[in-house]
This record gives structure tokens, sequence and C-alpha cells, in this order.
């Protein structure tokens, strides 16, 4: 799995194949000359912090949806938090399975 951590390690999103497509929204982020530490808050208000940033932020459906993707359960991104990305996940898992019911 890829992981790469927005506010530190842009360099890393130069993957090959379409790793690097789906990481360029990396190079427009808010959070590039941030303190990485405001995205990994340890309490509700940290979160709420971060959160105030990336509701500014040009790329931030695509931050998300990078976390989404590959799993990253640690911190904020796209604004969301980990429990709102599990509970994303969960509904997606779910609206899958009722579609495929159907
Ligand atoms: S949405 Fe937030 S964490 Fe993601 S790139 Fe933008 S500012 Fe950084």
């Amino acid at each position: 799995m890829l992981q790469i951590n927005p506010v530190y390690e842009p360099q890393v999103c130069q993957g090959p194949g379409s790793e690097s497509l789906a990481t360029e929204w990396v190079a427009f982020r808010r959070c590039a000359d941030m303190d990485p530490n405001v995205f990994f808050p340890n309490d509700g208000a940290g979160v709420i912090v971060a959160q105030k940033v990336c509701a500014l932020c040009p790329v931030a459906d695509a931050c998300r949806e990078y976390a989404l993707a590959n799993n990253i359960t640690h911190g904020v991104w796209g604004g969301t938090s980990e429990r709102q990305r599990r509970r994303i996940l969960r509904d997606r898992r779910r609206a899958s399975k009722a579609a495929r019911a159907a």
C-alpha cells in the first residue's frame, strides 16, 4: 500500500503508473507549509483545527479519496477524521452490497 503524507512527503507522489496520476493533487495542497502535527491531532479539538484548514483546501476531495482508497487510518485527510473515514467506507460497502443484491 502506498502511503503518503501530504504534509511531509509530496515527493513520494511521483510513483509509477497510475499512482502518480492519483497523487497529482498533492502539488496543490493547502497544508504544504504547515506543521504536519496539525493533521495528526490527539483530541477532538485538534481534529476541528485540522478540518478548518482542509475546508479551504482546493484538493480536499482528492485528498480524502486518496486516504480512503489506501486505507489510511491515521490523521485528518480531506477534512475527514479517522472515524469519519471508517463510516464512509462502511457506508460505501453497504451501498455496494445492496446494489449487487438488487
Ligand atoms: S485536504 Fe487537508 S490534509 Fe489534505 S491536502 Fe488539503 S489541507 Fe492537506
